[in-house]
């Protein structure tokens, strides 16, 4: 009788998990668990996404009991959890999908010699993206540090890849006393209204996720994504970020079933844009995992002496807030705060103002972000408030500064996501429910909204002197 242990982390799903899948098919018995290791790694979640992994795991056990077997829960350091259960029943084999953020490596690797010197076998997959950081080289073996000629050798390599089969059976568990806890133990929901409300917005879960990919490619699909992805107002992009996160569906389940309806060599443009943007996930797992130090400092050692400023506590909260006096902006942070999630284009206006407008340290956005996000993901954030800084992989020149009015007439052209989020200014014309300040005064004095919080052309000349004094050294 063979049993062992599957250990599901980012991975929260049982179709295409390849792990899971090989736990399943080799082994007589099967453990299944998740340890929440929250406050033993560094990098810990933030409150919405702890929120989010309460109702996932509850999902995930779900499924599992349907097939006679449990999710057994663990509070603890992940190598003394694994070592308890080893010494408390007979296992053969400790088997997991690879996580790739530094602090995760670091842990998987001390775990797997731990195991091999008790001569117990450990195994781990790829269950989170379509190649391995180390396949994908530029000819010369270094990493690539940009985004298109990396996407080029990616597509080459081959996205079309069907997913692994779900397990028809799942082996039984063994009669053993664990120290195992229950869910409600592990503390995930903080007690306040605040994440309930946020998690009305979502469903969770695996299925939820196949639900979610499936109403997407039926509602707008490849097709339409390139003309709606970058309007907040309209739903034009998946929304399945943190269901990706936490593994309740595969980039390569999602790739392959948008195929199915549009083939790699017919691909229309929006078809293409949707996979690519899957593929800018896969580049932040790269980046991480190539330049670990970008998950807290710059990728460009010249921006470690960048003049951020220091004394910043009230601006920050008036962003955090949504009170900045730029109605794109405080949609765009209501909307985070209100459900979770942002709108893409709006993260990338958002990011903006805060590094190069006010000047705050790209990190205290990220970390707000981190804590607010449903999808918050070191490696995606990371990547994301780089670029918008300035100092990352691929970043977006320094010299761009998103202006968040013009930004706003292009993309919210009607105000409609202005108004949804910011209903004190619904009444406004589409003209001044972009720049308020520009309604009559009989009309300001009877808005309860802040002035703008800075000049927009002051701010954006000492932004740019900023940052070319920083792109001057080498
Ligand atoms: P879709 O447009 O439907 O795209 C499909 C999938 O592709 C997404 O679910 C996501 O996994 C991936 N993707 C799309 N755009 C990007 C991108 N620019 N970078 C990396 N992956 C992408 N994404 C996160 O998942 N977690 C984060 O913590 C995160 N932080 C961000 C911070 C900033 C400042 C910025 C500018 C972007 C950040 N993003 C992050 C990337 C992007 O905003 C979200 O992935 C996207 O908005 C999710 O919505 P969607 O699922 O509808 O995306």
């Amino acid at each position: 009788m063979t049993t062992a242990i599957f250990w599901f982390r980012q991975d929260l799903r049982l179709s295409d998990n390849p792990g899971f899948l090989a736990a399943c098919e080799d082994y007589d018995q099967l453990i299944p668990i998740f340890i929440d290791d929250n406050g033993h790694l560094k990098s810990q979640l933030g409150e919405a996404s702890r929120a989010w992994l309460h109702h996932s795991l509850e999902s995930l056990n779900k499924q599992l009991t349907t097939f006679d077997s449990e999710l057994l829960l663990f509070k603890g350091v992940a190598l003394d959890v694994i070592n308890d259960i080893c010494q408390k029943t007979d296992i053969d084999a400790v088997i997991w999908n690879r996580c790739y953020e530094p602090e995760a490596i670091e842990r998987d690797s001390n775990i797997k010699a731990a195991l091999k010197a008790q001569s117990i076998h450990a195994q781990s997959e790829n269950a989170l993206l379509f190649f391995e950081p180390w396949q994908v080289l530029k000819k010369d073996g270094t990493p690539y540090r940009v985004y298109t000629p990396y996407w080029r050798q990616v597509a080459q390599l081959g996205l079309e890849q069907p997913p692994v089969s779900t397990p028809s059976k799942i082996p039984t568990l063994p009669t053993a006393s664990l120290s195992n806890v229950t869910l409600k133990s592990l503390d995930l929901l903080p007690n306040k209204p605040w994440p309930a409300d946020m998690l009305s917005y979502w469903k969770i879960g695996e299925l939820a996720a196949q639900n979610t990919l499936t109403e997407f490619l039926a509602r707008s699909g490849g097709v339409d994504y390139k003309n709606k992805r970058d309007l907040p107002a309209v739903v034009g992009t998946s929304q399945l970020s943190p269901h990706l996160h936490f593994g309740e569906i595969s980039p390569r389940q999602i790739v392959w079933q948008t195929l199915q309806e549009t083939p790699l060599h017919e691909l229309d443009g929006g078809t293409e844009t949707f996979i690519k943007e899957v593929i800018w996930r896969e580049f932040a797992y790269y980046i991480m995992y190539h330049f670990p130090d970008t998950q807290h400092e710059a990728m460009y050692p010249q921006f470690k002496n960048f003049p951020w400023l220091e004394d910043v506590s009230e601006n920050l909260e008036k962003w955090q807030k949504g009170q900045t006096g730029y109605p794109i902006i405080d949609a765009g942070m209501r909307e985070l705060y209100a459900t979770g999630w942002m709108h893409n284009r709006v993260r990338m206006i958002v990011a903006s103002f805060l590094c190069k407008n006010l000047l705050i340290n790209w990190q205290l956005g990220e970390a707000w972000f981190r804590d607010i996000l449903v999808d918050a993901d070191l490696a995606s954030n990371t990547l994301g408030w780089q670029w918008s800084s300035g100092c990352g992989a691929d970043a977006s020149p320094y010299f761009r500064v998103f202006n968040p009015v013009t930004q706003s007439k292009k993309f919210d052209k009607e105000g409609e996501y202005i108004r949804r989020w910011v209903p004190e200014l619904k009444d406004l014309d589409n003209k001044s429910i972009h720049e308020p300040w520009l309604a009559s005064s009989v009309v300001r004095s009877r808005l309860d909204y802040p002035e703008p919080m800075v000049d927009l052309a002051a701010t954006r000349l000492r932004a740019l002197d900023a940052y070319s004094h920083v792109k001057k050294q080498k």
